[in-house]
């Protein structure tokens, strides 16, 4: 006889009445295809750096994350993208000790490359498998859905454009547009109104444990992470997801939408 727990877990869940959905490494493969462009950009700028890309790919990695763990850096070059590039491309050269260069031309080839990189950006993203199906599933049965999503005002809107995103959501709620964003309640609860409905009834779907899990929690929604990369929940983790995805394409399967 199954045990009880068992049998729940066959159950599809009840669908809730409003999502909250994160944009970047939840909906579309925002680090992924950063990669792909940084080393883009390395091999165009091989002859004038003088060193194949696969040798300043490495370096270039470890400056991204250098420049992003530091808390103070990561709120300023996500509301400030291109000087975010620019840092990164000029910590990544000093890094190379290239020789006979002023730090005048560093700062320039710096500047160049970044603007190489904010050139080829946007094109360079997908969603993730599934994920604007899942979009559609969800629109198409009535459930109300937010964007909530930090960072650079004008980065932001345009991949909201380029991935014509309004089309699915009752609010598209960008940090540096509204000069607040996660984990400020604040945008949360303009999200809930945008929909309609109270925290209880409402999921939150994010890659980042304390945007999108802990703090929609503590206001009474359900915490779901995307756990994109499969790295798992860090082992002395605090914050406990309500359920943890690697895909948003998985919430369609796992929810009852009979019973929006
Ligand atoms: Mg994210």
């Amino acid at each position: 006889m199954p045990s009880p727990d068992a049998d729940s877990a066959d159950r599809p869940l009840p669908t809730p009445r409003a999502i909250l959905f994160d944009l970047d490494d939840t909906l579309l493969d925002t680090t992924d295809s950063a990669t792909r462009v940084w080393h883009n950009t390395a091999r165009a700028f091989e002859e004038e750096i003088g060193l194949p890309a696969a040798q300043f790919d490495p370096v270039l990695d470890a400056s991204r994350k250098w420049y992003w763990a530091d808390p103070h850096r990561n709120r300023r070059g996500r509301l400030d993208v291109h000087r975010s590039r620019v840092e990164v491309t000029l910590h990544g050269l000093h890094e190379l000790n290239l020789p006979g260069r002023t730090d005048l031309q560093l700062a320039n080839l710096a500047e160049r490359f970044s603007r190489h990189y904010s050139d080829h950006r946007v094109e360079s993203m997908r969603f993730f498998p599934g994920a604007q199906e899942a979009l559609e599933h969800f629109h198409d049965r009535g459930v109300r859905m937010a964007l909530l999503t930090n960072g650079d005002a004008e980065a932001q809107r345009q991949k909201v454009e380029h991935f014509a995103l309004d089309r699915f959501f009752q609010a598209v709620l960008i940090e540096g547009e509204l000069g607040f964003g996660k984990p400020d309640p604040r945008v949360f609860q303009k999200a809930l109104d945008a929909c309609g409905v109270e925290a209880k009834d409402a999921w939150c779907v994010g890659d980042n444990l304390g945007w999108e899990v802990a703090a929609p929690q503590q206001l009474g929604m359900t915490g779901v992470w995307v756990d994109w990369n499969s790295v798992g929940l860090p082992e002395d983790s605090e914050i406990v997801p309500d359920l943890v995805v690697r895909r948003v394409a998985e919430l369609p399967v796992m929810l009852d939408t009979n019973h929006v």
